[in-house]
């Protein structure tokens, strides 16, 4: 069995929260995910100069458009945000002529199933024990300072 990950991001792009509440959240994270603190790799804090993809790899089944309803391959998705992109250090702008309709789209913007998410601002856990609810998400935003949203990960 592969290794499942949950992404909290903040629900702004470009936002960050301070240190200290990001350390404060992820500490909360942990409890209520049930993560022990002995396990490694378990909890992640990060900070991004550039606006970074939250990718649900193995997850992602499909990418829509949402001007034209098109079908966008997985593929030209990886190849404009995976380590041998043009953009392996994130985005200062997600905007992209989408190749279903030629129409410039934000990435941000696409359907995704499972969902993807950019930011500046991640917490990464690594094989949670226990499902975040819609109340522990509540209460990790109001701790963090900024509404976080979950993505759901599988590498
Ligand atoms: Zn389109």
């Amino acid at each position: 069995m592969g290794d499942f990950i949950v992404y909290l991001i903040p629900t702004d792009l470009t936002w960050q929260p301070s240190r200290d509440a990001a350390e404060r959240t992820a500490a909360e994270a942990r409890r209520l995910a049930g993560i022990p603190e002995h396990v490694y790799p378990s909890i992640e804090v990060e900070f991004f100069a550039r606006i970074t993809v939250a990718h649900p790899f193995e997850n992602l089944e499909r990418i829509g458009c949402p001007r034209c309803g098109g079908v966008i391959a997985v593929e030209w998705f990886d190849g404009l945000t995976d380590l041998n992109s043009p953009n392996p250090d994130g985005f200062d702008d997600l905007t992209v002529a989408v190749p279903c309709c030629g129409e410039l789209v934000s990435l941000a913007d696409l359907d995704y199933d499972w969902p993807a998410g950019f930011s500046r601002f991640r917490l990464t856990l690594w094989n949670p024990e226990r499902e975040l609810t819609d109340d522990d998400l509540v209460t990790l935003s109001a701790g963090l300072g900024h509404e976080l949203r979950l993505i759901h990960a599988h590498p």
